[in-house]
């Protein structure tokens, strides 16, 4: 069976090769690496809940709290029918890079419960989120490790848990009630949760877009071309924001079909089409009208075929494989899913010149603002949307420029020159601390 922490293991090593010349104390540096390769704990259980109907249920639960030499671990928690522990461990690593890569004050990790969340009620749904927080204790807290929403958790389910550690607290550890709000991010606003946060990981994929376009003398943005796979939170925002900022959407998609508009689509009027009759198929939409006869019905696989300048994955880990990779037309990806390129799809593209902005850069508006939300939460004093979004965008920015001045030195891809400022952000706080 496919093991993402191997992946995950083998991109450090390839990054250590690179970066190792950077260090005049190798072994030392070895040693960091070494450190990195395993996380710090991992926490795993088995939750128990009472289902409605009186039965007892059992799932298996997990937590790899992968580094804290940023800061306080970071990362969100996955209810799905496929968590593992090696895929928690994997997705660890890549949070505590995808912090480092934007120069948030974090560390990494990654959570999950092996449970398809459609077969709960909402009752058990709220029995096995609480259990979730009472399984990982004093793990978790404004400084020590502060999970988020991921694949199928929402802000309600985030209110619960942050409901749950706040009664904890109270019964256990008084001493430790600061801020309980600041243990959770992604909470709905009613509960600390920050302004801007749901359309934050779609919109600062759309200020590194932005950036890209500047380094590449992109002039006329209405020319440039863009097909969306994942018409959900990140797709849309997405979507939503290019279309604002002017560049030209062709084509989305959802799980069950896609739509092609040759002339431009609009995302608004998309949704509200697709909301309304519970499909994409129909809504071939412009800024006037949706009309079938304004665009074409594709699928998925279309989709990532398309001949045009920018393809955005935005709903799926895996879809872009060495199957499909030769195939695909657009010379620009913008990975707004995690893990969208399989590694052996991704030499593939590096071959054929196809420039690939990685997950942990162009989809990290998300954490950056689950930072802000975490400060506003320590502060006790709430931004305005406005405010929220003027600090994303430099901070998106800067994270690009970085990582685009060591992409152009070394020559190399703009995903190993994003791991490799980002790993070298994570050995450099181990050096200082002294942990090597
Ligand atoms: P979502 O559930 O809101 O939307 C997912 C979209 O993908 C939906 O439109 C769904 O119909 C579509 N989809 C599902 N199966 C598909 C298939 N087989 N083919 C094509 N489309 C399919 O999820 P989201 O929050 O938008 O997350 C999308 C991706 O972005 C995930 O990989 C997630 O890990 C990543 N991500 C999300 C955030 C965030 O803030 N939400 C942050 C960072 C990364």
């Amino acid at each position: 069976m496919h093991n993402p922490y191997n992946d995950a293991i083998t991109q450090l090593q390839l990054v250590a090769k690179r970066l190792e010349s950077e260090y005049d104390d190798k072994q030392r540096f070895q040693k960091a690496i070494k450190l990195l390769s395993v996380p710090e704990q991992l926490h795993e259980g088995t939750l128990e809940i009472t289902l409605d109907s009186g039965k007892k249920q059992s799932f298996k639960a997990y937590r790899s709290q992968h580094s804290s030499a940023r800061g306080p671990h970071k990362g969100g928690i996955r209810f799905h029918p496929g968590v593992t522990k090696e895929e928690v461990q994997a997705l660890s690593l890549w949070m505590s890079w995808k912090t480092a890569a934007v120069d948030i004050p974090y560390g990494g990790a990654k959570g999950g419960i092996t449970v398809d969340p459609r077969t709960l009620s909402q009752a058990e749904l709220e029995r096995l989120s609480r259990a979730y927080v009472r399984f990982l204790g004093t793990a978790v807290g404004p400084w020590i490790d502060i999970p988020a929403p991921d694949v199928n958790t929402t802000p309600q389910i985030m209110a619960w848990m942050v409901d749950e550690y706040e009664i904890m607290m109270r019964e256990t550890h008084t001493a430790q009630l600061q801020n309980p709000l600041a243990s959770f991010t992604g909470k709905p606003l009613e509960l600390g949760g920050s302004q801007g946060r749901d359309e934050a990981t779609g919109l600062g994929g759309v200020y590194v877009l932005e950036e890209l376009a500047q380094k590449l003398g992109w002039k006329r943005k209405q020319d440039i071309t863009i097909a969306i796979q994942g018409f959900g939170n990140v797709g849309y925002w997405f979507a939503y924001h290019a279309d604002k900022a002017g560049y030209k959407v062709v084509a989305v998609s959802d799980s069950k079909s896609g739509m092609y508009v040759s002339t431009g689509l609009d995302p608004v009027r998309t949704l509200a089409c697709k909301k309304e009759t519970g499909t994409i198929d129909t809504c071939a939409c412009d800024q006037e009208k949706c009309h079938v006869s304004l665009g074409k019905k594709i699928t998925n696989q279309e989709l990532l075929e398309l001949d045009v300048d920018v393809l955005v994955p935005a709903a799926l880990e895996n879809v872009i494989t060495a199957k499909n990779a030769s195939k695909i037309k657009a010379t620009t990806i913008i990975e707004m899913a995690n893990g969208p390129t399989t590694p052996e799809a991704d030499e593939i593209l590096a071959k054929r010149d196809v420039r690939v902005i990685p997950d942990i850069l162009a989809n990290a508006g998300g954490v950056s603002t689950s930072y802000f939300e975490w400060v506003q939460n320590l502060s006790g004093y709430y931004w305005k949307k406005s405010e929220v979004l003027a600090k994303l965008q430099p901070l998106m920015a800067t994270a690009f420029a970085d990582i685009w001045t060591v992409y152009e030195q070394e020559k190399t891809t703009v995903r190993l020159a994003a791991y490799q400022v980002a790993v070298k952000r994570v050995v450099d706080a181990l050096f200082l601390r002294g942990r090597v």
